[in-house]
């Protein structure tokens, strides 16, 4: 169903939602297009003038109540996530903690949108700035975090006083359902915020784009889709802001503790089976404590299990569809016809009625070197792909020598060398000695085709703000 104006519609056809670890059909939604994308933005435009001028407060009211109901439902949320999603439950009961972050954090955040006075240099004249919620918002989110994605949006939207049109993936429609549920129940007025569903996006996103009264575009996805709705956004002029696909380096120096950090790379590459934008895709150990980090890391890999994320002690889920294990398998046999070596893994799972949903298993490659695709093409599986290094002064260009500019972590003990390397990585997120440098109180977001704009933090809010300056004589 679609959700617009405050009522949950019916389309004249639908499409079918699967569990990505059995195939089986979990629920149908309704197939949206232009026409529902126009109506969508028809009712957050007439919300906006209202939900605009409420209070501060009234907007904070209403994300907290949000926030305390999708805290009430948050193993409901999980489990639904696990089965639309495939992600272990562990992981999606963190992922439903990190969504209702935002939410609260927003709710604190939008009693603090100041402005500011300047002073003129004319005596007979004051400066004053004054920030306002930037009109109609279209969101776009992805499926691998499929409950966050959409509060990182909606809490900072929501908290600025905007009003908001949202397409989740059309692979976990079912979690972006439960969201809107939430803010259907605190009362949010009809409206304010809107979701339409398509097995085709491209309509919606063209009737979006296309419309005037769209006055932003948040997104957050592949750095391909990114360009081409981005490119189509400036053409009239909208706000943007992208949380595109990331390749992060993970450097380990000699310093380190090498058994440390390849217990930190199992977790973080593993994390989501590899489907996450901040997954580490080129892992660079130095020389001399790299036979310790590589045999550590490929024994912890060998003994994750996969399997449905509902089943005791598996912590590798499926890929989302057949195209993603097309691709590992595609990047993992390139690599070895190229010389790397397979420690682990390195094939799709098909017994134990695996077969029926998308696994891979999770794999370590040693010797990966720079023609091989898997060195600079987003993976978004379970492959740790390990190079060795040798010299500190060349580690940095080889970590950014990429056209993404996500996430980069590094491992050592010498704070001058953290400092340095983390000051040259030319990345919008650094992990130094750690493998989880996220939370809604921090900005999280990209340079180069990562990205433009941040979420989270005091900085996520100016996302959906216009700066209106107001000079005054007196
Ligand atoms: P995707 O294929 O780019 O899709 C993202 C969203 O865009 C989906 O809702 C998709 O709809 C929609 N879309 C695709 N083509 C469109 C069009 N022509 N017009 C309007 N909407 C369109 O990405 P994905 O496979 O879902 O997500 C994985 C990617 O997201 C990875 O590259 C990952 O790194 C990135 N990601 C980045 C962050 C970050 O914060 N930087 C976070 C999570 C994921 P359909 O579902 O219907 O195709």
């Amino acid at each position: 169903m679609h959700y617009i104006n405050g009522s949950w519609i019916d389309g004249s056809s639908d499409f079918a939602v699967t569990n990505p670890a059995t195939g089986e059909e979990v629920g149908r939604v309704a197939d949206g297009g232009a026409a529902e994308a126009t109506q969508a933005v028809d009712a957050a435009d007439a919300a906006f003038q209202s939900w605009s001028t409420t209070t501060a407060y009234q907007r904070s009211e209403k994300l907290y109540a949000a926030w305390e109901l999708m805290t009430e439902r948050h193993e409901d949320l999980a489990k639904l996530m696990t089965t639309e999603q495939g992600k272990p439950i562990r992981a999606a009961r963190n992922e439903v903690k990190y969504a209702a972050d935002f939410l609260l954090w927003y709710a604190e955040e939008a009693k603090r949108i100041y402005g500011e006075t300047i002073p003129s240099g004319r005596p007979d004249q004051r400066f004053l700035v004054m920030r306002q919620a930037i009109g109609v918002v279209a969101a776009i989110t992805p499926w691998n975090y499929p409950v966050s994605m959409l509060t990182r949006k909606l809490g900072p939207a929501l908290a600025a006083g905007c009003t908001v049109v949202l397409k989740p993936a059309e692979q976990t429609p079912l979690c972006a359902k439960a969201v809107f549920e939430i803010f259907d129940e605190v009362g949010l007025p009809p409206g304010v915020i809107n979701m339409v569903n398509a097995s085709d996006p491209a309509p919606v996103g063209d009737a979006w784009l296309n419309d005037d009264r769209v006055r932003k575009l948040t997104f957050t996805g592949s750095t391909e889709v990114g360009k081409l709705l981005g490119g189509r956004a400036a053409t009239n002029v909208k706000r943007v802001s992208m949380e595109l696909g990331g390749h992060a380096p993970f450097i380990v120096f000699d310093d380190a503790d090498p058994v440390h950090a390849a217990k930190g790379a199992s977790l973080v590459k593993f994390l989501n089976t590899g489907q996450a934008c901040i997954s580490p895709n080129r892992i660079y150990v130095q020389r001399s404590i790299a036979e310790e980090f590589v045999t550590t890391l490929a024994e912890r890999v060998a003994k994750m299990q996969a399997g449905s994320g509902f089943t005791d002690g598996v912590s590798i889920g499926p890929l989302v569809d057949e195209p993603s294990v097309a691709k590992v398998e595609r990047q993992v046999n390139d690599a070895v016809e190229k010389g790397a070596r397979l420690l682990t893994g390195g094939q799709r799972l098909t017994s134990d009625g695996l077969d029926r949903g998308h696994f891979y298993a999770p794999t370590v490659l040693a010797d990966v070197t720079p023609e091989m695709t898997i060195h600079s093409e987003e993976t978004f599986g379970p492959v740790a792909p390990v190079i060795i290094f040798d010299d500190e002064e060349d580690i940095l260009a080889k970590a950014n020598d990429t056209a993404y500019g996500l996430a980069a972590y590094l491992y050592t003990r010498d704070i001058s060398r953290a400092w340095k390397i983390a000051e040259g990585l030319r990345f919008g997120i650094i992990g130094i000695n750690d493998i989880n440098p996220t939370s809604a109180a921090a900005p999280f977001g990209g340079v180069k085709e990562s990205g433009m704009g941040r979420e989270g933090g005091h900085v996520g809010l100016d996302e959906y703000l216009d700066t209106k300056l107001v000079g005054w004589s007196v």
